[in-house]
Parts: structure tokens; sequence; C-alpha cells
């Protein structure tokens, strides 16, 4: 099963999602490519693939993409090969991706679980960008900005299946872990009823 996370930048994606891989058995993470420079908190090859604009695009044009976006001017895109393989292993394939990703896999792949995570309020949004200090202040402004068009944008796609609030980090990962285990049990039902 795919299960698609998005939400702004800062509301806390990461976080969630490497708990969810701790705590989800069979649970594997999508290591999408991108152009955009590694930073100090990356580890290559385990978050990202972090590729040249060249490299990037030699895949673009070999199809090797579910799907691929532009995002505060750099390119991210999900390879396909590696979410095949582990698909055909059962295995819950979790995805970190924008919203312009989100209705793409939506489109393609209408069985994937989209799940967008709201922050509490835009203060708090704000703070967590600010908290990581992993950009310039120009850089967070940037990704600020665009966060309320994603917000407005998740809501109109109808690509997303829940909206869960990143209030309390424990309530919130618990919360995501019951949409999926009881969408697990809804398809094994189907599977076998
Ligand atoms: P994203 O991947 O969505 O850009 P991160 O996972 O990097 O966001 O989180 C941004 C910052 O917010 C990090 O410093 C993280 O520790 C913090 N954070 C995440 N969830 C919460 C929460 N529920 N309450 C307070 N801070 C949080
Ligand atoms: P960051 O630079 O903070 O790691 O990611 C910026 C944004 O790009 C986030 O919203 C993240 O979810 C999104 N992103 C990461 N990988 C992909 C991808 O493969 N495809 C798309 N469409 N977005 C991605």
């Amino acid at each position: 099963m795919m299960v698609v996370i998005s939400g702004p930048s800062g509301v806390g994606k990461s976080t969630v999602v490497h708990e969810l891989l701790e705590r989800i058995p069979g649970a594997c993470f999508s290591i999408s490519a991108t152009t955009r420079p590694s930073t100090r908190a990356d580890r290559p090859g385990k978050d990202y693939h972090f590729l040249s604009a060249e490299e990037f695009q030699r895949h673009v044009d070999a199809g090797d993409f579910l799907e691929h976006a532009v995002y505060a001017g750099n390119r991210y895109g999900t390879l396909i090969a590696p979410i095949r393989e582990q698909l055909a292993q059962s295995r819950i394939v979790i995805l970190d991706i924008d919203v312009q990703g989100g209705v793409q896999i939506h489109n393609k792949m209408r069985d994937a679980l989209a799940i967008f995570i709201l922050p509490p309020s835009n203060e708090a949004l704000l703070e967590r960008l600010r908290s990581r200090k992993r950009e310039s202040e120009e850089i967070i402004q940037m990704r600020y900005r665009e966060a309320r068009r994603e917000i407005e944008q998740a809501h109109s796609s109808g690509a997303y299946n829940e909206f869960v609030i990143n209030d309390d980090l424990e309530r919130a990962i618990t919360e995501i872990e019951s949409i999926v285990a009881n969408e697990q049990a809804r398809r094994s039902q189907l599977n076998t009823g």
C-alpha cells in the first residue's frame, strides 16, 4: 500500500515519517530524487538522492518518475522502480511529497492513501521552520508563503483522504498510525470477503 504524506514545509512531515517507519511493521520510505542542495541534516541516499539538474532531467526523459514537481525553485521526483519492487513485497511505502506530487499520485494510483498534515496555527508553522535552523530567513519566508497556497490546494484538489493536525507530535503520530491500520484492515477484509 502507498501512503502519501504531504503538508507545508516545517509542519513536521520528516519527524512524523521517521517515527512511522519505526512503528509500522513492513513500512519503508520512498527516497525521492531532488536537485535541492544537501543540507547538514540530510543523509544522502537515505533521505534523498541528490542529483544534478542534468541527471534529474535524464530521469524525466527516460520516464523514470511516477511524479515530479518543482518546489521552491528545486525539482523533486519519485522514482517508479523502487516503489514497484516494494509494493510487490507487500510493503507499506511511505512518500513524503508536496501537494503537486500528491495530486499526480491521486490521478495515477487511485488506491494510494493520502494524508495531509496541518499546522496548529500559522505562528507555530513559522516557529518550526525557524527552529530547525536549516535555511536562511529569506528561504524560510518563501516556504512560509508557499504554505497557504499548499493548504488551499490540498483541500480543493480532493486528492487527500485525511487531514491531521500536528499539534502534539505523539497525538498526531498515533492518529496517523490508526488511519493506516484501519485502511489496512479494510483492504484485507475486501480481499478475504
Ligand atoms: P517538514 O519535514 O514538514 O519540513 P520537520 O519534520 O523538519 O518538518 O519539522 C520542522 C520542525 O518542527 C522540527 O524542528 C521538528 O522537530 C519540529 N516539530 C515537528 N512536529 C512538532 C510538534 N508537533 N510540535 C512542535 N514541534 C514540532
Ligand atoms: P524539503 O526540501 O523540505 O526536503 O522538501 C520540500 C518539499 O518537497 C516538501 O513538501 C516535500 O514533501 C516535497 N518533496 C520531497 N520529495 C518529493 C518528491 O519526490 N516529489 C514531490 N512532488 N515533492 C517532494
